[in-house]
């Protein structure tokens, strides 16, 4: 590609055999369809099924579609990070390749910010009856509780299809922590943004790869890297269970005074598990920092590239 395409598409592929055909085949139309110059950033996350195959196939006959691929699986975030860092567009959309996004939706993304010129449209999801109620819920958790950490600029509801700008993406690129939560930062950022509506579908073929662990490592990864607020917690509880010790003495040496005892072999015990209970989950919180310190010390890459299709072609007909 000699001149830099007007829009990148980016889209982090994992064991997508079944659904990623499907994506394509509604994908290639839009775009195809949108007049301006574009490229499909394909990352694939180092996936072990037919998906490294099926994606050197498609790019033969869509010379659009670009192939990088990791050297190993590395997660959804550093694919996304992969794909962001690669992407030549003057506009990023990241998309799901499992057609939970409908991609019918990157026009009315593009014409926004081109409109309005905004730095940021998010794809906000007006209706997730598709996802599970569990998956519902949890996710409003999380919404509510992340929009009391990055404030109000955060839209609920508002996954990982969105549209950037080349200033925003150039200012994500900028950051320097290795294992970004895009859809935290990309509020954060403050950028002038709007909204698309869109309702989550369901996904195509195949199954989530994000089960419970990954959803608590998310938002568990999410809280540390934007607050400090649960380690003044522990300050917290720590003056809490002094004042209840305090008021307890008193008690206990007024009853001594008048000749009493204070019977309690279950006040004690329970006293005591709850005392052990705070005094593990300081530790654990400040184990959560403190891995993060060490990660971010050893500043290792979220990913390495083992294959990228334009750039390892310039490369060869260079020589
Ligand atoms: N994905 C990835 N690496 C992973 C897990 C997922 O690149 O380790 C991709 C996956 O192929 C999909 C997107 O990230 O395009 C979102 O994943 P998924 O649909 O499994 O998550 P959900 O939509 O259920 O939250
Ligand atoms: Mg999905």
């Amino acid at each position: 590609m000699s001149t830099a395409p007007q829009l990148s598409v980016v889209m982090p592929i994992y064991n997508e055999q079944e659904a990623l055909p499907r994506t394509v085949e509604r994908l290639r139309p839009i775009l195809d369809a949108l007049g301006v110059g574009y490229e499909v950033v394909g990352v694939d996350d180092g996936s072990t099924d037919a998906t490294p195959v099926l994606m050197q196939k498609i790019r033969q006959d869509w010379p659009e579609f670009r192939v990088i691929r990791l050297a190993r699986n590395s997660g959804h975030q550093a694919a996304l990070k992969a794909g962001l860092d690669r992407a030549h567009g003057d506009y990023v959309v990241s998309l799901d390749a499992d057609l939970q996004d409908p991609p019918e939706k990157i026009p009315e993304m593009l014409a926004l910010a081109r409109e309005q010129e905004l730095d940021i449209v998010y794809g906000v999801r007006g209706d997730r009856t598709s996802d599970s109620s569990f998956k519902r819920r949890s996710a409003g958790a999380y919404y509510w509780l992340m929009r009391k950490l990055v404030g109000k600029r955060m839209p609920s509801q508002a996954g990982d299809y969105r549209l950037l700008s080349r200033a925003a993406v150039d200012a994500l690129k900028a950051l320097p922590e290795h294992q970004p939560v895009y859809r935290l930062l990309v509020p954060w950022l403050g950028f002038p943004s709007g909204e698309v509506v869109y309702v989550r579908e369901e996904r195509v073929a195949g199954t989530t790869h994000y089960p419970l662990g990954k959803m608590v490592r998310l938002a568990l990864d999410s809280i540390v890297n934007f607050s400090a607020a649960p380690l003044r917690l522990a300050t917290w509880l720590g003056l809490l269970s002094f004042a209840v010790c305090l008021v307890m003495s008193v008690y206990t040496a007024v009853a001594f005074a008048v000749g009493a005892t204070v019977p309690g072999w279950s006040s004690l015990f329970m006293g005591m598990l709850f005392l052990g209970a705070v005094q593990l989950i300081c530790v654990g919180l400040l184990g959560e920092y403190t891995a993060r310190i060490y990660s971010a010390v050893q500043a290792r890459p979220a990913y390495f590239v083992g294959y990228d299709s334009v750039d390892d072609e310039r490369r060869d007909n260079s020589r």
